[in-house]
């Protein structure tokens, strides 16, 4: 975008000529009720930010990568699962993900998950786990429950 002010459009958490697109090309059941807006795609430092919004109930893919995410949420609430332990989120938290590190974001049954996410321009591509990796850490106390919410995925 070129423009030096874009606005907020009227409709929630969204702005003026920014598309609301597919959360991923694809994935299937890995994801659910996610939606993506690329808000800076040429920020310094070679960044993008990106708006992610998961409605109540929907999740983000597991998934890791070498590159970082650092968030923040702007709206709702929910939970994200970051390596070994499962988080509460609410409106202004911020979230570093460090590289290799599995993650995933889940939105409250009663709210949306909305959040900033900064990522390099240049990244690698996401890695979901196989079902041996999702046996593994379904074995986990701590992220059993988070991850037998997942249904079909
Ligand atoms: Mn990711």
């Amino acid at each position: 975008m070129s423009e030096k002010i874009v606005r907020r459009a009227d409709a929630a958490y969204g702005w003026e000529d920014v598309e609301r697109l597919a959360y991923k090309e694809a994935g299937g059941a890995a994801f659910r009720d996610i939606t993506r807006q690329i808000l800076f795609d040429d920020a310094p430092g070679a960044s993008q930010w990106r708006y992610f919004e998961i409605a109540p109930g929907g999740h983000s893919s597991l998934e890791r990568h070498e590159h970082v995410h650092a968030v923040m949420v702007l709206r709702g609430r929910g939970r994200c699962l970051v390596g070994d332990a499962v988080h509460t989120l609410a409106e202004r938290d911020l979230v570093r993900v460090p590289p290799r590190t599995w993650h995933q974001f889940r939105a409250d049954p009663d709210a949306p998950l909305g959040f900033l996410c900064l990522v390099p321009s240049e990244r690698d591509r996401p890695q979901l786990p196989d079902s041996d990796e999702r046996a593994r850490l379904a074995r986990n106390p701590a992220l059993a429950a988070f991850l037998a919410d997942d249904g079909a995925a």
